[in-house]
């Protein structure tokens, strides 16, 4: 498969578009929010287009797929490691990103600073916080957030979330309290946001949104050697 480039160009002037008018509604500043293009669904290649395109912030989930993309591309790229880090990955995963979205556990944030006083390097993260109970979903309980005095190579910059998967208006006190709570703890970002409800998160205070789908939809095309299979137009 290659790419429609056209169609990716498109779709993110269209993007920036939605970014723009959200940041106007709320009285922020566009430079205020930065946008993570989420690539967990397109090939080191396609990655690859993005900075050309002025996105130099990309976010994987998986940590193969961040060793193997980060190996592949630019080391200007900003990486995120967006996804839930397994404690055997943080050693090989440590290097990479200039920001660990989703520590969800008081294990792996104790695991990371270990990791990290090894390697002799510092590293930006965010606590994952379950905002709305949901059993299925990880992070901390906004009650019971971890004691951070003891870090000395971590430094928490702030608050992530996972919104439902439902219609973005629903997300709004997902956002809301998470703000709230982040203020509270005097730190500074709140990565929260995805395709279907970026907008909002952006209404509310995201300072980091996390967009695959609505930067990608529509993109893929038929390779010039291939039968035309997927091609959306
Ligand atoms: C895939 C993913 C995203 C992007 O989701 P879209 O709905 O495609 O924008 C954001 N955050 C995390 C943690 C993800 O895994």
């Amino acid at each position: 498969m290659s790419i429609d480039i056209a169609r990716l160009r498109a779709n993110l002037a269209g993007v920036e578009e939605r970014i723009a008018a959200a940041c106007a509604r709320a009285g922020r500043r566009r430079t205020d929010v930065t946008l993570i293009a989420v690539t967990k669904t397109v090939s080191a290649e396609v990655a690859a287009l993005l900075p050309e395109l002025g996105v130099i912030n990309l976010g994987e989930n998986r940590p193969q797929e961040l060793w193997r993309k980060a190996a592949a591309l630019p080391a200007s790229i900003r990486w995120h490691m967006i996804g839930h880090l397994q404690r055997n990955k943080i050693e090989r995963t440590l290097p990479i990103p200039s920001l660990i979205h989703a520590v969800d556990s008081e294990r792996l944030l104790e695991a990371i600073e270990a990791e990290a006083i090894k390697q002799n390097r510092s590293i930006d993260v965010l606590l994952e916080v379950n905002v709305s109970g949901e059993a299925s979903k990880q992070g901390f309980a906004p009650t019971a957030l971890p004691n951070l005095s003891g870090l000395t190579r971590v430094k928490v910059r702030g608050l992530m979330t996972m919104a439902m998967l439902q219609d973005a208006e629903r997300c709004r006190p997902t956002f809301t309290s998470l703000r709230a709570l982040r203020d509270r703890l005097g730190l500074e970002h709140l990565s929260m946001g995805m395709s279907n409800d970026f907008e909002i998160a952006i209404e509310e205070g995201a300072t980091f949104i996390r967009l695959g789908s609505v930067l990608f939809e529509g993109t893929a095309s038929p390779s010039p050697s291939g039968r035309g299979v997927g091609g959306e137009g």
